[in-house]
């Protein structure tokens, strides 16, 4: 969606000086009578708008930054990588500028891990939301660079939106004086449009990061209402909620391929709300770890998601959790299908 604002830009450096004439005939005096009879040719608007794709390997903080950046949590962030499926769509404007996050969970996927349909998913997913964007916003993890990092990088290769470099977590940089000469020698990796240190978890830099990005998008009008943060359903973030929520309590333990379906989202007369949400998992063993000793866990689960619905959704929530063993559901294209991964933005 890149526009050249360009094109309708009127030459002013070299235009003719017609300040003796007497403005009969000169673009200037025919523009102003164009203007008048209100055939005026349309003027780019002065707001900015466009796509944004945050990259990276997982746990490097793409999460992170996104919920800084919108001051509420839409996508989930945890210590285990892996964590965000879903496109997750962002959107922060500010004086007239209008950014589109778009998350890219996949594109760090390993040539091994290629086969699983749930791996191949993912990674179409990563390639169709770069192919579309305004700039990118790559993420690394202090001064490490390893083979998912450039596997990242290569996946940038054919990308011609600007790219921005992130170097994360520097509050966590023991030795601050290596820095700057690592920031240097990622410049040679690619030519990136800004290179930019940053601690997403305490916000330093977040607002240089946006200036960078923000002056390289189109201009264009907004695609969302500017107090809008997130196209996503309610639904979606319920999920989300207790997904985040099993992986604070089992930690290791937790079943990679669990996933989350919303039977029922429904507010009473009361205004209360009412969720049903069914875990997926893949074996027996991992239902029994899920539901804990005497149904312990699903019930530390079950409270803690439910608190932060209430906070999220501003509700009385009344949730049920569900567990449900379903085999085998992430090798198969059509049970992903039905669980909503699709190719699609939503
Ligand atoms: P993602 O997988 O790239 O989305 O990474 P997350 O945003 O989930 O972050 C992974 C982990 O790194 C979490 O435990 C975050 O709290 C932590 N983290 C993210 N950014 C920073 C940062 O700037 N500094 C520190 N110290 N930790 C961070």
């Amino acid at each position: 969606m890149s526009h050249t604002p360009e094109d309708n830009v009127t030459p002013s450096g070299d235009a003719p000086d017609h300040s003796t004439d007497n403005g009969v005939g000169t673009p200037d005096a025919l523009e102003g009578m164009l203007a008048a009879a209100g055939v005026s040719d349309q003027p780019l608007p002065d707001t900015r708008c466009g796509f944004v794709a945050i990259v990276g390997r997982p746990n490097v903080g793409k999460s992170t930054l996104m919920n800084h950046i919108l001051g509420q949590k839409v996508s989930i962030t945890s210590r285990r990588p892996q964590t965000t499926r879903h496109q997750v769509m962002g959107i922060h404007t500010e004086e007239g500028t209008q950014c589109v996050f778009v998350d890219t969970p996949g594109i760090h996927i390993m040539q091994r891990d290629r086969n699983k349909a749930i791996n191949r998913f993912m990674n179409q997913a990563a390639t169709q939301a770069l192919r579309d964007v305004d700039a990118v916003v790559f993420i690394v993890d202090r001064t490490r660079w390893m083979e998912e990092d450039q596997i990242v990088l290569e996946k940038l290769a054919h990308v011609k939106a600007p790219v921005i470099l992130v170097v994360n977590k520097i509050d966590w940089l023991k030795d601050k004086t290596t820095l700057a000469p690592w920031l240097q020698s990622l410049q040679e990796r690619r030519d990136f449009a800004a290179i930019i240190p940053m601690s997403a978890k305490n916000g330093t830099n977040i607002d240089l990061l946006l200036e960078n990005v923000m002056k390289r998008l189109p201009q264009g009008e907004h695609m969302f209402a500017d107090d809008q943060i997130t196209n996503k359903s309610s639904r979606f973030l319920a999920s989300e909620l207790v997904r985040e929520k099993v992986m604070r309590q089992l930690g290791d333990e937790l079943p990679y391929q669990m996933t989350v379906e919303i039977e029922e989202f429904k507010t009473d007369q009361r205004g209360t709300l009412h969720i049903s949400a069914l875990m997926m998992v893949e074996r027996q063993g991992q239902k029994k770890i899920l539901i804990g000793e005497n149904g312990e866990r699903i019930k530390n689960i079950g409270r803690e998601a439910r608190l932060e619905m209430e906070r999220a959704f501003d509700a009385k929530v009344m949730l049920n959790l569900w567990v449900k063993v379903k085999r085998g559901w992430s090798d198969d294209e059509r049970a992903l299908k039905s669980l909503g991964y699709t190719h699609d933005k939503d």
